[in-house]
């Protein structure tokens, strides 16, 4: 008989770990102007690193797209779509705007920013935000083709629904279109299962790239920042998701953990909620037992305006900031973070490094320095990692809430450990 395999799980963590390590070693055996950076770093892990984040995002589109036209054809009215997305919309706003308050006053009984040096600053040009009205109004495609071409997913989202209602009122044509987009959404579920395959190759360039340039030096200068930080997106992820899963559904957080390993590591490692969402997807149908009606609609939709752990970092930064430049934040200033950073996770888009861009509209919102992002901008890609697996967990929470309140989830695929695990 055959040695068994080990499954995709344990080989992604393996190639994380390795890559972890080739990053290390090669930062400190070579210089950065010696081949090796120039064909291995720059050439094998670059490429290599890419090519598995575009491998990544090719899918999102067509897989948002088919999976929620075959989700909202099978709902056969329009009030259960209602529903459907009050609760959904009503659970992500609530839990972005718990996040954010736990990261206020994570912040302020910690003082991650009383006493830090303000060397690092220099400009930052900020960006105006957007109002809720054009927001809105952003979300409905003039041309749904070029949504598509620009991966505006809220675009899709709304152009996929419009059209699985029409499928779903158009008779005999509405069941054939209906059939074909059912063994369309299974060719790609296949696809994404084929290119999990590459994942821990991809894993280990993306890694080995990183670590050979990350600056862990910033770390310990702004070590409280990061500690307060990573151990707040900890207790948001650990402690709040739990005991939501328990409380709403009272499923096993501890399997639900388990089986969001792969989710979180792709989250960790690309850094893009975005691009994780064919994993979310798929953890969330074969391995959750949720039905696709629901994930369809809200792993997307969660990918795009559901960010716990950024908005948790837009808390603390903001703290950590009007700290070091010796500013008071009142009552109402801190009511005002919570309220433009739960509306700036919906207006952030799912991808690296975003989150840090929209802090300068809740530091504008309050009337502090944006010069203060340069402070923490050296430490924030490890962050980004960590906020990102925080994001796309909470995303995958209220999917479950969700199914389960509307008798949409396979409980015993759910409680099954083996349950849509690869490892042939
Ligand atoms: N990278 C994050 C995400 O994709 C967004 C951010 O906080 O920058 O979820």
């Amino acid at each position: 008989t055959q040695k068994k395999k080990m499954s995709l799980t344990g080989r992604v963590i393996l190639g994380m770990v390795l890559g972890i390590l080739t990053g290390f070693v090669i930062r400190s055996l070579f210089a950065e102007t010696s081949f090796v950076y120039e064909y291995v770093v720059n050439g094998l892990f670059d490429v290599g690193g890419k090519i598995f984040i575009a491998s990544l995002k090719m899918l999102v589109v067509p897989l948002v797209f088919v999976s929620l036209v075959c989700g909202t054809s099978s709902l056969n009215d329009i009030k259960t779509l209602g529903r459907l997305g009050g609760k959904t919309l009503a659970f992500y706003l609530a839990t972005t705007a718990l996040a954010i308050t736990l990261a206020l006053t994570m912040a302020t009984i910690f003082q991650p920013g009383t006493g830090a040096d303000l060397t690092a600053a220099t400009s930052f040009a900020s960006k105006e935000a957007p109002s809720l009205g054009d927001v809105i109004i952003g979300m409905f495609p003039t041309n749904p083709i070029s949504a598509m071409a620009q991966g505006n997913t809220l675009q899709i989202i709304v152009f996929a629904i419009l059209f699985g209602i029409a499928i779903s009122a158009a008779g005999k044509p509405g069941e054939r279109i209906s059939a074909m987009f059912t063994d369309l959404n299974e060719v790609i579920m296949k696809l994404v299962a084929l290119l999990m395959n590459i994942a821990p190759f991809g894993v280990f360039f993306l890694m080995a790239k990183l670590f050979t340039s990350l600056g862990l030096d910033a770390i310990f200068n702004l070590f409280e920042y990061f500690l307060v930080l990573t151990a707040t997106l900890l207790i948001h992820g650990l402690v709040t998701y739990t005991a939501m899963l328990k409380l709403f559904t009272g499923l096993s957080p501890k399997i639900f953990l388990k089986k969001m390993e792969d989710a979180i590591m792709f989250a960790f490692s690309t850094a893009s909620s975005n691009a994780t969402i064919p994993v979310t997807m798929e953890t969330a149908t074969k391995r959750l037992g949720v039905s696709n009606k629901i994930a369809s609609f809200t792993v997307p939709l969660g990918a795009t305006i559901n960010m716990d752990g950024t908005a948790i970092m837009q808390g603390v930064a903001t703290v950590f900031i009007a700290q070091a430049f010796n500013i008071d934040l009142t009552m109402s200033d801190y009511l005002a973070v919570i309220m433009t950073a739960t509306l700036a996770s919906i207006g952030t888009a799912g991808v690296p490094g975003v989150g840090l861009i929209m802090l300068a509209m809740v530091l504008n919102q309050v009337g502090l320095p944006i010069e203060g992002i340069a402070l923490i901008m050296g430490v924030d890609r490890l962050l980004d990692m960590i906020r990102t697996a925080v994001n796309i967990t909470g995303d995958s929470v209220v999917t479950c809430i969700v199914a389960k309140s509307e008798n949409e989830m396979d409980i015993k695929r759910f409680n099954d450990p083996r349950a849509g695990e690869k490892d042939e």
